[in-house]
């Protein structure tokens, strides 16, 4: 009998899923079901649409429902699941017009549903309507709009998303405040290389942009529904136009919780190598799902959207009884502050000291290609080893210049457990306008070893 697959989410992984799918498995019955009003969208563009560098938001859908259609791929718009009978392998879902409800059977479960912005604890936090987070379409649209009629805003919580922010509201001529609860901004870095972004960002753009690092955002006060200031733990009034908070994300795992599936780091869902939740026939992807550390070997939630498709992928695979084994996840992840390039994979110094590595590190800055090339520019590399096993435990990279090539490469020499001494042979292409004969990251890898014999 022809199997019937349903996907719950149409953001990354479930869209992926499905095209998957269907080239692994011509005769399945594809149903695809997002409580959004489109499928398949690049949410890592929002930021880049809002500061206008991609004018029309149309360019960031990446396939229609009717492209889906064409390739027998059933799309549900404006249905969301809100619960799973797994004994009865059926799905209820409330559609448009809501709270119409619909059940549906299922042969094979994919939930793809993703995450959400975390919404912190602050004092009339949800009173006021210029108050944004970033994760949807909607909310891209809602924010442009907002910075087009403002002055100045006001970031809570400067990661990833929130540091591409910043950008598109200088790059627009607005001035900033970014409330910030750690002692630097971008966490994810060691706190060294964290404090070298600060510095960048502020000796560019200091006289628009105030950080209020270590303190939280306690209170928010206005009129008409309109927000206008925020008062932090240290006493810190702040006027704004409005409010953006980027302070990380949760997954969208409840349904699957409640459907008595496992779950694990930060509520995601628990997930083996092959995709498979706690439960037969319900496989989870995508940011909704737990993954395990490359490195580490530990469990560990890293929700991105480079994870996310190749999960989709490899869930497919295996849903059409192929044998997808996923090796797990670095973590490698790269944004930017203008032409300042920041980018990291594996662990932080920080993370392997807590883990009781041998930990050793090293940082070089170096011209990124032949310094007399015009357009040579300084990066920032700090490597992280574990001095007795001689493993590679992660990089972390900054700088005008292509750093992000050889965190990029240090991804591949981890995955595939290159130690130390294996990488110091590392062939690399070097032409002047590319590179230096022995390049950033080479010199990074000389530099561990000689900490590493003075230490013998
Ligand atoms: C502004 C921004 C910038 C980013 N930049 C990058 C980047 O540069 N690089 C990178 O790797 N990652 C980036 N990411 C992260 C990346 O977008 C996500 O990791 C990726 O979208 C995850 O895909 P997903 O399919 O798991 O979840 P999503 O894309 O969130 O899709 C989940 C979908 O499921 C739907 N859904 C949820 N619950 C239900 C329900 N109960 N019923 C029906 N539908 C439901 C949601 O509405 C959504 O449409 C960025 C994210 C944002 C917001």
């Amino acid at each position: 009998m022809t199997q019937r697959v349903v996907i719950i989410g149409g953001g990354a992984a479930g869209p992926k899923t499905a095209a998957k799918l269907r080239r692994e498995n011509p005769d399945m019955i594809i149903e695809m079901y997002t409580d959004e009003n489109h499928v398949s969208y690049s949410a890592c563009g929002l930021p880049y649409y809002i500061e206008n560098i991609i004018p029309d938001i149309e360019e960031l859908l990446v396939r229609s429902p009717e492209e889906f259609e064409r390739h027998g791929i059933k799309v549900f718009l404006e249905h969301k699941a809100i619960k799973i009978d797994k004994e009865k392998q059926t799905v209820i879902f409330e559609k448009h017009p809501y709270p119409e409800q619909i059940e549906v059977f299922y042969d094979i479960l994919v939930i793809a549903t993703g995450a959400r912005p975390y919404l912190p604890d602050i004092e009339n936090l949800h009173d006021f309507k210029n108050i944004y987070t970033l994760r949807k379409l909607e909310d891209g649209i809602a924010i442009k709009n907002a910075m087009k009629k403002a002055k100045t805003a006001t970031i809570i919580g400067l990661g990833y998303i929130g540091i591409e922010l910043l950008e598109a509201f200088i790059k627009n001529g607005l001035e900033v405040s970014v409330i910030n609860n750690h002692k630097f901004i971008m966490p994810m870095f060691d706190e060294d290389i964290s404090k070298q972004i600060e510095k960048h960002i502020l000796e560019k753009d200091g006289d628009k942009i105030k950080i209020y690092n270590n303190q939280h955002a306690v209170k928010i006060t206005g009129e008409n529904e309109i927000a206008s200031k925020i008062i932090t733990d240290k006493g810190n009034e702040i006027e704004t136009d409005f409010i953006i908070i980027s302070t990380g994300i949760v997954p969208n795992s409840e349904i699957a919780k409640e459907a008595g599936l496992k779950t694990g780091v930060k509520g995601s869902i628990w997930v083996n190598s092959h995709f498979a939740t706690s439960y037969p026939k319900i496989y989870a992807v995508g940011d909704c799902c737990e993954k395990t550390h490359i490195v580490t070997k530990k469990h560990c939630w890293l929700p991105l959207g480079s994870t996310a498709n190749k999960e989709g992928r490899c869930a497919a695979i295996n849903i059409a009884s192929g044998n997808c084994d996923f090796q797990g996840v670095l973590g490698a992840a790269v944004s930017r502050y203008f032409d300042y390039t920041v980018c990291m994979t594996g662990i932080t110094e920080r993370e392997a000291k807590a883990l009781g590595y041998d930990v050793l590190t090293t940082t070089v800055t170096k011209e990124d290609r032949a310094g007399y090339m015009p357009e040579a520019a300084t990066i920032t590399l700090k490597m992280i080893v574990d001095s007795k096993s001689r493993e590679i435990l992660g990089i972390q990279g900054i700088g005008n210049g292509d750093a992000e090539k050889r965190v990029a490469t240090v991804s591949m020499a981890i995955m595939n457990g290159v130690k130390i001494d294996e990488f110091m042979g590392l062939d690399l292409p070097y032409a002047p306008p590319f590179s230096t004969a022995i390049d950033p990251l080479l010199n990074a890898l000389q530099k561990i070893e000689e900490k590493l014999k003075e230490n013998t």
